[in-house]
């Protein structure tokens, strides 16, 4: 069964070849809500309390043109340090100007006051700080960008991805209704012992306060919109046993998962330009249709706009690279689908209230050249 002997002998039969077609194969063409969100934050990559600075906010500028020309909606979790630098606040009030556009919460709680914790790799999770803490400084973080930008955040992303079962109550005391930390198929917990979503659903769900966040609650206090993740081959639905079969522990002896990844046969991917080619994201969007997402997400971090700052993004051509795959992305998935742009809390509204029903804030515009069933 090892995929080391080709592709046939894999278990998951021969539909998905990994190849991104032109149109959608997967019936009647259907609607898909794309999401594009920027983790809004400083230009030190490693945890850092002292030294911040935030050049990088300044290329917002060209990003926001760049999207707009698109026509795509953007989320900015914005966090508190750059939310206390009146200049940056005016470059994102200036990229809001349009409409179109969300300023979310992003919590690193290494750098958002109270700074109470030592500056430990572990203590750059959220969720290993205490509740207490935790709660502080999302309060912190709330009103600075609160008296920032005049209006309450109501969606919210950890940094890091650090939400757990703890972080919820914190976030339903500060009125968020919407958090958007959650990787499934990913295990953050070989890094600094962050969570693991293994488990969680692809589509919209409820968290519920102190029960485990890949689980869905009906009744829970906030709508949970998960990143894109999961494999470049089958459709969603194949995806839990597909990934059962490569972390079980005779697969984990064999390093499966990387061989799988490295033939090509089936690799675990974020929907982020930053890392991911615009081919795996294209065969992750595939896949994701095929199994009947309702939602698409798609993200990177602003220092990334800026040469130097992130691991992937060195010369000025890797920032142009980058703009290119969003568009080279979106106009692959206008392909696929036929795609409606949504901030978050404008995608809490058309995922959780669906079809004219509860309240109707925003309504999801269309992308530009999309092209309708
Ligand atoms: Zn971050």
């Amino acid at each position: 069964m090892a995929p080391s002997s080709g592709p046939d002998s894999w278990p998951f039969g021969g539909e998905g070849d990994g190849q991104v077609t032109a149109q959608w194969a997967g019936g009647p063409r259907r609607e898909v809500l794309l999401i594009v969100s920027v983790d809004t934050e400083e230009d030190n990559w490693r945890p850092a309390r002292d030294g911040i600075t935030v050049e990088n906010i300044r290329e917002v500028r060209r990003l926001s043109r760049y999207l707009d020309r698109l026509g795509v909606a953007t989320t900015y979790f914005t966090t508190y340090q750059v939310a206390i630098r009146p200049w940056a606040v005016d470059i994102l009030r200036e990229a809001s100007e349009g409409g179109g556009t969300e300023i979310g919460a992003h919590l690193h709680p290494w750098n958002t006051p109270p700074l109470e914790e030592a500056l430990l790799p572990r203590n750059s999770m959220m969720k290993n700080l205490p509740a207490e803490l935790q709660l502080a400084k999302l309060r912190r973080l709330t009103t600075t960008l609160t008296d920032a930008f005049g209006t309450p955040p109501t969606a919210f992303r950890a940094g890091r991805f650090g939400l757990d079962r703890d972080t919820v109550p914190a976030l339903a005391s500060c009125g968020y209704q919407v958090d958007s930390s959650v990787t499934p198929f990913v295990s953050w917990e070989a890094t600094d012992d962050g969570p693991s979503f293994v488990g969680a659903p692809l589509d919209a769900y409820r968290i519920g306060v102190r029960r485990d966040v890949t689980i869905p609650q009906p009744g829970g206090p906030l709508l949970e919109i998960p990143l894109t993740c999961g494999y470049t081959r089958f459709r969603s639905a194949r995806w839990r046993t597909l990934h059962q079969v490569l972390h079980a522990p005779p697969s984990r002896a064999l390093h499966l998962a990387g061989v799988a990844s490295r033939l090509r046969v089936a690799k675990l991917t974020i929907l982020t330009p930053e890392a991911e080619s615009v081919r795996d994201m294209l065969a992750l969007t595939r896949g994701a249709l095929e199994g009947g997402v309702r939602h698409l997400q798609l993200f990177f971090h602003s220092p990334s706009l800026q040469p130097g700052l992130t691991p992937w993004i060195t010369t000025a051509a890797d920032v142009d690279r980058l703009y290119a795959a969003i568009a080279r992305y979106v106009d692959g998935l206008s392909k696929m689908a036929s795609v409606r742009c949504a901030t978050i809390s404008e995608a809490r509204v058309a995922l959780w209230f669906g079809e004219g029903k509860g309240e109707r804030e925003g309504e999801p515009r269309a992308i530009a050249g999309s092209r309708g069933p």
